[in-house]
């Protein structure tokens, strides 16, 4: 509704009554359709009306269409009514009215289209991806591709999929959380950050060998992926926060093919342009101080100096005094080529100006994810050796207690009738007694499963005997292997 469209309107209709009151109070109203002044200000007024009317559906309706016609029609009436008030019944001083109430509505018109306008550009805006809808696209899109598949036509769209989901997560630290989770499901992703949380890896750095991508040495032992695939898990890794990535180098990609590793720089000669450039190194002999071409010394008896004509023995005799350059087209002396660069790829020839620069990057471990991808890692390692051995397992899982709440631990798993509720808590140092009772409370409320506590790397004294004192089992270690291993040969000796 159009608050000030709508006082004009209000304007208009007191005027119009105080106007016809006025009239009526003078003059009794008389039915004379024959005097021209009466039918002319009958239309006046039925032109007031309707003015009325469309002013008020344009208000409420917010129709800037109306509100002009309504206004302009109302200032029309009004100027009519003073111009030909020799023939009209006159308005007196209401015209003043009439004019602002015109003027009202079309002052308000122009805020409606305004306010249109803008609505308008809003609903044009790309509508936000739904992160539902792109999880469960994603969802689909990964059950279709085999895992070992990579250069897929569905890649691309995972690609695609992917690319606005990790958009979104910039502003959403859930949805972040969530696509960090499934990243560490994946194999490659365990592969490349077990490296640097088992065998210590610093860095990832790249080397650049006849191809489009960077080649990463430490990770050449991985198998059965293309150097492709390596580079987009690496970039999914910096987008997740999992790794840091750091400007390697800058190298010179061809400006056609965008190639950098078919790159050859050339020196031309200045006069010629010819390729056939030779560098000469300028020797002085310190003896009689004579400057001449390094090759100018060699003879075949030795090396001699071709002025003064005395042997030289040792080479702190020659100095080097700095370097030439020489066309063995023109024969042209220089002291500085002309620098460009060549493509093998496509054989264009480009100038340093014109080349496009390609950066290359080295990763680190994100510190601040470090023990969140021990964890997560660690639990997926015990959940695929669980797996070997028949369990069904999930992560988290959930066990309903028989206070009847249902409780979530870490990990879940069920083999025919046994069932296992797994708790893993971590901590930089020691892991504290306070850590340790909310998984205390959901074991002894689960007493249908066998429940065992996993602490990384280790538990305080105190927590160690609360737990001992109660019968909850734990495991304590820092290598995933290791607490693997325990976890396994605690559940076989239970069996
Ligand atoms: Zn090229
Ligand atoms: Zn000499
Ligand atoms: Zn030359």
């Amino acid at each position: 509704m159009r608050q000030i469209g709508l006082a004009g309107i209000i304007i208009l209709i007191i005027s119009v009554i105080v106007s016809g009151a006025t009239y009526l109070g003078e003059s009794s109203f008389i039915w004379n359709p024959g005097d021209p002044g009466f039918i002319y200000s009958l239309i006046l007024t039925l032109g007031f009306l309707v003015a009325v009317g469309a002013g008020i559906y344009g208000a409420i309706k917010e129709m800037n269409e109306f509100l002009i016609a309504a206004g302009t029609a109302c200032i029309a009436l009004a100027l009519v009514n003073k111009l030909f008030s020799n023939v009209l019944y006159s308005w007196s001083y209401l015209d003043i009215f009439f004019l602002v109430a015109g003027f009202m509505m079309i002052l308000d018109s122009f805020h409606v289209k305004r306010i249109k306008e803008a609505k308008k550009l809003e609903e044009t805006k790309p509508e936000e991806p739904q992160t539902d809808k792109l999880l469960e696209k994603l969802d689909k899109l990964e059950s279709e591709t085999e895992p070992t598949e990579t250069e897929t036509t569905e890649e691309g769209e995972i690609f695609h999929v992917k690319r606005q989901l990790w958009s979104e997560a910039r502003k959403k630290p859930e949805l972040l959380k969530g696509l960090r989770d499934r990243l560490y499901g994946s194999a490659i992703v365990q592969d490349i950050v077990r490296r640097f949380i088992n065998s210590n890896l610093e860095s990832i750095e790249p080397i650049m060998v006849r191809s489009e991508t960077p080649s990463y040495p430490v990770l050449s032992d991985l198998k059965g992926y293309s150097q492709r695939k390596i580079q987009y898990t690496l970039d999914e890794l910096v987008e997740s926060g999992i790794l840091n990535e750091d400007l390697y180098e800058k190298l010179v990609a061809c400006p056609q093919c965008h190639q950098s590793a078919k790159v050859f720089t050339r020196s031309k000669c200045p006069e010629c342009e010819s390729h056939k450039v030779k560098i000469n190194r300028l020797m002085q002999h310190l003896d009689c101080g004579a400057i001449y071409k390094q090759s100018e010394y060699q003879t075949v008896t030795g090396i001699i100096c071709p002025k003064c004509r005395k042997r030289i023995e040792e080479d702190l005799e020659l100095k080097s005094v700095g370097i030439s350059f020489e066309c063995q087209s023109c024969n042209s002396i220089f002291s500085e080529p002309l620098r460009s660069y060549y493509c093998r790829g496509c054989s264009d020839e480009f100038q340093l100006k014109n080349c496009d620069l390609v950066d290359i990057h080295s990763f680190t471990l994100n510190q601040d994810v470090k023990y969140e991808a021990k964890e997560k890692l660690t639990v997926l390692t015990i959940a695929d050796s669980l797996r070997k051995i028949q369990y069904s397992v999930d992560i988290p899982g959930y066990l309903k207690g028989k206070t009847g709440v249902n409780h979530g631990f870490t990990l879940t798993a069920n083999k025919k009738d046994k069932l296992v509720a797994l708790d893993l808590v971590a901590s930089s140092e020691t892991v504290d007694t306070k850590t340790v009772l909310s998984s205390y409370a959901k074991f002894t409320d689960s007493i249908s499963a066998t429940s065992l506590l996993i602490a990384m790397p280790m538990l305080h004294q105190e927590a160690r005997d609360f737990l001992k004192e109660n019968n909850i089992q734990f495991i304590e270690g820092e290598n995933m292997y290791e607490i693997t291993d325990k976890v396994i040969k605690l559940l076989e000796e239970t069996n």
